[in-house]
């Protein structure tokens, strides 16, 4: 039998995104924008005791934004993030929605103003599971697969 696991190596100074839902990595890369950061290890579909199987990723030399945060919790909201200094984990935690999400996803409603003018989008989260939020602007409702992230 071959052995399928795979060892990621550590990194020095980034961040480590633990606990991705499998097959999220590249949309969580997507609204990262990490295509032109320093080097980044992806791990897909990796053995998972908690959850069966997840994915990885880790960044070096990047420290997520509260927003960067905000949308990889939309992706992915079991997922846990590692601060690394120095080969150490500095510092670790589990993403939590927020009450409220702002400037980091479209309205669907293209009668919205945030979609006619330059006002930032405001939702408020009406359930986290399954996931359900409201347009502060206009009320529109969405789901989970209404989401499109800015
Ligand atoms: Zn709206």
């Amino acid at each position: 039998m071959i052995d399928k696991k795979i060892r990621i190596d550590p990194i020095k100074n980034g961040t480590s995104i633990d606990h991705l839902n499998p097959g999220t990595a590249l949309e969580v890369m997507k609204v990262l924008g990490l295509h032109d950061t320093g080097i980044v290890t992806i791990g897909m579909h990796l053995e998972s005791k908690k959850f069966g199987y997840k994915d990885i990723i880790k960044i070096e030399n990047k420290e997520l934004t509260q927003d960067e945060i905000n949308k990889i919790t939309l992706i992915s909201p079991h997922a846990s993030i590692s601060i690394i200094k120095n080969f150490n984990v500095e510092k670790k935690f589990e993403v939590m929605l927020p009450k409220v999400i702002e400037g980091s996803v479209k309205c669907k409603n293209p009668k919205c103003i945030t979609n006619i003018e330059s006002v930032e989008t405001k939702f408020h989260i009406i359930t986290k599971s399954p996931l359900k939020i409201q347009c502060h602007h206009c009320e529109r409702h969405m789901k989970k697969e209404d989401i499109s992230l800015l």
